[in-house]
């Protein structure tokens, strides 16, 4: 059993092999304090990639329905200055978007120099959602792998980097947060009847999962299978991997302006 993280790129996946309840020999308490003293870590680097305004980062978070997307992207970025930030997520495409090529809204929402993309859903939708459901012909979706290996490299080229996780829950797990949302009067909101199609189609999402992160796992945009079962273990897995990308990335503050020692500011 593979526990975590990034497979070999260019290997094939099998999603059974990876353990959505691994957590090493974590305990809820010792997760939490790392997680806490990475985020330190991570609000400082998002501002050093702000100030110098040279690179940005992309991260993708791709899962099945309750899988942990919107708690994710709100635990690990619970600190970062918003103003840094930027959102997108991605839906049943408009009129407008389907009249264009399927990249035509994912690029427009790529992170600018300095910032920090999160992207809840994708591009990758493309191969998981349309393929499941037959949206387009074979012959078209089969297809994408490739531009989305050309259109992640364009990115990678011109100064974005790139991460995309799997967050990777059981289908009991997925029952269990299911049954949890219909409890809860608060979280009727998170729950579609259309979840319960999906689910059904649950081992053919794990195939087409399983195509998208063996055929676009390369070097310069890396996927990471997340055991995602354990939202504070999933938590800290995805804030080390953000700060260790970021850590490589080593943004710099920009020189400042000369003689600033000198400067007298005027009563
Ligand atoms: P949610 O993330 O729960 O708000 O749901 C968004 C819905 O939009 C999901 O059912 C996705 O599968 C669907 N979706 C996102 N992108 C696409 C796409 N390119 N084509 C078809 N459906 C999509
Ligand atoms: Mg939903």
């Amino acid at each position: 059993m593979k526990n975590h993280l990034v497979p070999k790129s260019g290997s094939k996946v099998k999603l059974q092999d990876y353990d959505p309840d691994f957590r090493g020999d974590y305990d809820k308490a010792k997760a939490v304090a790392e997680t806490d003293q990475l985020q330190d870590k991570l609000e400082n680097l998002q501002e050093r990639l702000y100030a110098e305004n040279k690179q940005s980062l992309l991260i993708v978070f791709q899962a099945m329905d309750a899988g942990g997307k919107d708690g994710t992207i709100g635990k690990v970025f619970e600190g970062i200055n918003p103003m840094g930030v930027r959102v997108a997520s991605f839906k049943v495409p408009s009129a407008e978007e389907l009249a264009h090529d399927f990249l035509w809204r994912i690029h427009q929402q790529v992170p600018p120099k300095g910032y920090i993309g999160i992207f809840n859903r994708s591009h990758y939708e493309q191969v998981l959602v349309v393929r499941v459901n037959a949206l387009e012909p074979k012959e078209v979706w089969k297809r994408h792998y490739d531009q989305i290996n050309e259109f992640e490299r364009l990115l990678a080229d011109s100064g974005t980097r790139v991460m995309k996780f799997f967050l990777h829950i059981s289908k009991d797990e997925q029952k269990k947060r299911f049954e949890d949302r219909l409890k809860d009067p608060e979280k009727h909101w998170k729950f579609s009847m259309g979840d319960l199609p999906v689910r059904e189609r649950w081992n053919d999402y794990m195939k087409a999962y399983e195509d998208a992160i063996s055929r676009c796992n390369t070097d310069y945009a890396p996927w990471h299978i997340v055991p995602a079962n354990t939202k504070w273990y999933r938590d800290l897995v995805v804030t080390k991997a953000i700060v260790q990308t970021l850590e490589d990335m080593n943004p710099a503050y920009p020189a400042p302006e000369p003689d600033l020692d000198k400067v007298v500011i005027p009563d």
